[in-house]
């Protein structure tokens, strides 16, 4: 099916896409603005996202939201975790506020919700995918973005190489276990019932 993954971060489409290989996927057209993400959960924004291109283009749309959740933090910085350390903060400030709020072993989780629209029936649900971790004080790694550094997934990878962080992974080892890549899977899943 082609559908419209409701972001402009060609990274994100590139990414998503070869998560989808039997789906055609195209960014957002320049035109369409982009609505306020005023959701209190991941599944939310990602709707919002998702049913404001769908409405405004009437063809099948596809949107995500992600973030960190922190245990000690009571699951913050969560749907805030772009700008943790403030407006205009970038990955590097968010990373430093989390390793100076959060102490050393905080139970971590990575989600992803992916919402799908499709306008001509009327058709609009959510999917989830979690990966959780643990808080490394001593952030390393070049690979990947924003919190991976400090993340240590629980998951083993490879039992010969352990304590790699997220950002220590190579991209197709993080995409086997990513909450980005579980919740593709199962959004794969819920179209190929649809049909
Ligand atoms: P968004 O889904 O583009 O809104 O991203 C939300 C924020 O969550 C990002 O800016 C990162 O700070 C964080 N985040 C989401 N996914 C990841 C990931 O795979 N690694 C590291 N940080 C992530």
């Amino acid at each position: 099916m082609r559908l419209v993954l409701a972001t402009r971060n060609a990274h994100k489409v590139a990414e998503l896409g070869a998560l989808l290989p039997d789906h055609e996927l195209v960014g957002l057209p320049e035109h369409l603005d982009t609505p306020e993400e005023t959701g209190a959960t991941f599944a939310e924004n990602a709707l919002i996202k998702a049913r404001a291109a769908a409405d405004a283009l009437g063809v099948p749309v596809i949107a995500d939201d992600s973030g960190v959740e922190s245990a000690a933090l009571a699951g913050a910085p969560g749907v805030r975790s772009a700008r943790f350390a403030g407006p205009g903060a970038g990955d590097a400030d968010n990373l430093r506020k989390l390793l100076r709020d959060a102490p050393a072993g905080d139970a971590l989780a990575y989600v992803c919700a992916l919402a799908f629209v499709d306008p001509r029936d009327g058709d609009a649900w959510t999917v989830e995918g979690r990966c959780t971790g643990t808080l490394d004080p001593h952030p390393r790694g070049a690979n990947g973005f924003g919190y991976d550094p400090a993340f240590l997934p629980d998951d083993v990878v490879d039992p010969g190489r352990p304590g790699r962080t997220m950002a220590e992974l190579e991209p197709e080892e993080k995409a086997a276990i990513s909450h980005r890549g579980r919740a593709a899977t199962a959004l794969l899943r819920r179209l190929d019932r649809r049909g």
